[in-house]
């Protein structure tokens, strides 16, 4: 299936990770994205289990090794900067094997320069209509020239255009909140250490590499559906700030440096569960197919797996449908991981906090603290394993 061409849409984590797949079985790849660069935006993610099967097949396990956050400690404090609790994060975050963290924009990069050279990258430009025929698709673009494709792939996130052409509006499943995370000055001195600082119904956390790197912070609060408009980043950034105001510790020095940010991102905890993720030359891939949201912390690991095997069966009789049969158990266990994850994100009323805390005060004190982690943290070992690469 030589010199097919292949478009996708978008140049995030699955869209360069599917491009690296195509590219090595000699399709002809174009992808476009809509940001005029890769976007330098976002906080760590993590590469869990069967992902990092597929990192290692691809040869960039140990380029994305080198760039892990290496995050030390994990310290809760309370509104007046106070620690409550400072763990180790190998203790919390249990991984196992050659589970990584990995901050989002280093390893879009990687993935994008493993690709460059052999993948064409259109950036700052956009499908406007698809027309899907027997022998191909004619793409228009919003400002490029007019092209056909063998193949079409939507890896452009959560709120995919290419889902909405070619499967009309898919409502999203709203888990009850929204984050927002963007760049502030490192104030709090930090260092491969995360601070997290919890309120009701609001979750702020904050995080930097290196003590002369500006500090990225997330702000999470929960809420029912709103009515917003995408592209209002300014309505976008009022939330946050009403939804924020007079909630103590650094929040109002993080409030005040959202201005400066260049990489504000505020979206929904939000799901995409869809019945198929392809139509006729078609198909879905990673968040546009099926989004467990960011609570799952699986979102970047779906997308690897999903473009590893996409990149197996395209082109193939039948190619599409064995990707969706292979993927979807994997997704489901992710989906139903991710809806739990939602509940426990965002915190309750004080007591729960209270209850939390106190749990994070005594861990270390715990005999078998080891094995009461791995206890807890066994469903997402389960989900980030449901599928053999
Ligand atoms: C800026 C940003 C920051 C993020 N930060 C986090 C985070 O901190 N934590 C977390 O868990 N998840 C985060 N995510 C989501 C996370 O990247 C995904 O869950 C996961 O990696 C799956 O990747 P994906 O390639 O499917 O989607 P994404 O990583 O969302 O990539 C989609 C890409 O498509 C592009 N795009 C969108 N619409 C169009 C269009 N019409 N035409 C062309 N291109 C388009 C987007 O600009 C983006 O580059 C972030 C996503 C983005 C875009």
């Amino acid at each position: 299936m030589t010199n097919s061409r292949v478009l996708i849409s978008g140049a995030g984590i699955g869209g360069p990770a599917l491009a690296h797949r195509l590219a090595e079985r000699g399709f002809r790849v174009t992808v476009v994205e809509r940001a005029g660069g890769l976007r330098e935006a976002g906080y760590k993610v993590d590469v869990r289990g069967s992902a990092t099967e597929v990192l290692r097949k691809m040869g960039l396990l140990a380029a994305c090794q080198a760039a892990d956050t290496g995050m030390r400690q994990i310290t809760y404090v309370k509104s007046n900067g106070a620690p409550i609790a400072a763990l180790p994060a190998d203790l919390l975050m249990g991984r196992r094997g050659d589970d990584l963290e990995i901050m989002r924009w280093d390893l879009s990069r990687i993935l994008h320069d493993a690709t460059a050279d052999r993948v064409e990258y259109v950036f700052g430009d956009a499908i406007d209509t698809l027309q899907d025929g027997l022998d191909g698709v004619d793409v228009t673009f919003e400002k490029g020239a007019p092209r056909r494709f063998d193949y079409v792939v939507g890896a452009d996130g959560l709120h995919s255009a290419t889902r909405r052409t070619v499967m009309g509006e898919t409502p999203l499943s709203h888990l009850g909140a929204y984050i927002s995370i963007y760049t502030v000055p490192n104030l709090l001195g930090i260092e491969r250490e995360e601070i997290m600082y919890s309120r009701p119904g609001r979750l702020v956390f904050a995080y930097a590499m290196d003590r002369d790197q500006p500090a990225r912070v997330g702000l999470t609060f929960a809420s029912p559906r709103l009515d917003i408009d995408r592209r209002d980043v300014a309505g976008q950034k009022a939330l946050v700030r009403e939804a924020f105001a007079g909630q103590g510790w650094k929040v109002p020095d993080f409030l005040d440096a959202m201005d400066d940010a260049p990489d504000f991102y505020f979206d929904s905890l939000s799901q995409v569960d869809l019945p198929s993720w392809s139509a006729g030359r078609v198909a879905l891939l990673g968040d546009a197919a099926y989004c467990p949201s960011p609570a799952s912390g699986q979102g970047t690991s779906l997308a690897l797996v999903g473009a590893y095997l996409l990149g197996r069966h395209l082109g193939t009789p039948g190619g599409f449908a064995a990707y969706e049969r292979e993927m979807r158990p994997y997704v489901e266990k992710n989906l139903a991981f991710g809806r739990k994850m939602a509940k426990e994100m965002v915190p309750g009323g004080r007591l729960s906090i209270a209850f939390r805390n106190y749990g994070m005060r005594t861990l270390k004190y715990h005999p078998r603290k080891e094995q009461m982690i791995d206890k807890i943290l066994a469903p997402m070992h389960e989900a980030a394993n449901a599928i053999t690469i």
